[in-house]
């Protein structure tokens, strides 16, 4: 699957929960497109590649759909996952109620600092990277959010794929190699600044991009 269509997913069902709490219970892929700027074709499109949803003279059930992708993305179930690198981004990450909304529960903390280890912050303790295969099996990781200087995301993403660690969300200014099945995705606000100011001096009635 494209990977552009799963990133579109989880942006229909931003909109569509937006729909239900106005209590409304059916939508047209024209107004779920309008919503978020594409046309309805390409929603229809998107849509189509995982089931028969549509009805016509009815558009798409809201509860039903957004039923379906929450399935489709993996997101009808917890993710415990683990922040590695408690540092100023790590706690800020921690603080964050969104992610808990969603299934991703954070559940441990690993540093290797001495002076953070056995820290408890936001009422976890933080623990030395050595245990994260240990707690990995304990409490069932498969996902880590990866906030360590660059220099040494690439050896704690390698110790991560040993420990059973099967998503890194890699915040470290890097690019990952990895070994496989270990997945990784990699998120640098600043390229995203690089994008935003390319597009204010090149395309300035650009909008939002998102089928990019
Ligand atoms: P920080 O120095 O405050 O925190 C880093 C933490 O990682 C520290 O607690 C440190 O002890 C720990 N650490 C270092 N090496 C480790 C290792 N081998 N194992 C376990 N823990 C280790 O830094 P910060 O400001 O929180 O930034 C963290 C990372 O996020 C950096 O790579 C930074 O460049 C990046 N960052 C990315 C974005 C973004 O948009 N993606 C934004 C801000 C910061």
């Amino acid at each position: 699957m494209p990977r552009a269509v799963i990133g579109r997913l989880s942006l229909y069902l931003r909109e569509l929960e937006a729909f239900e709490r106005r209590g409304e219970t059916t939508v047209s892929s024209s107004l779920l497109g309008s919503a978020l700027g594409i046309n309805d074709a390409q929603v229809r499109k998107d849509l189509a590649c995982f089931g028969q949803f549509g009805r016509p003279g009815i558009g798409y059930r809201i509860a039903e759909l957004i039923r379906a992708l929450r399935q489709i993305l993996g997101i009808d179930r917890d993710w415990p996952t683990a922040i590695i690198g408690v540092g100023n981004l790590g706690r800020a990450l921690l603080r964050y109620r969104g992610f808990r909304n969603r299934g991703f529960h954070i559940v441990a903390l690993f540093d290797n600092d001495p002076k953070k280890i056995g820290q408890t912050v936001g009422g976890l303790v933080v623990q030395p990277l050595e245990r994260l295969g240990e707690v990995a099996e304990e409490l069932g990781l498969r996902l880590a959010i990866l906030t360590v200087p660059g220099e040494a995301a690439g050896r704690v993403a390698e110790l991560a794929a040993g420990c059973g660690i099967r998503g890194l969300l890699n915040f470290a200014p890097v690019t990952l190699t990895v070994p496989e099945p270990l997945s990784v995705i990699s998120v640098d606000l600043s390229i995203q600044l690089e994008n935003l100011a390319y597009r204010v001096l090149h395309e300035p009635n650009g909008g939002e991009a998102i089928t990019d």
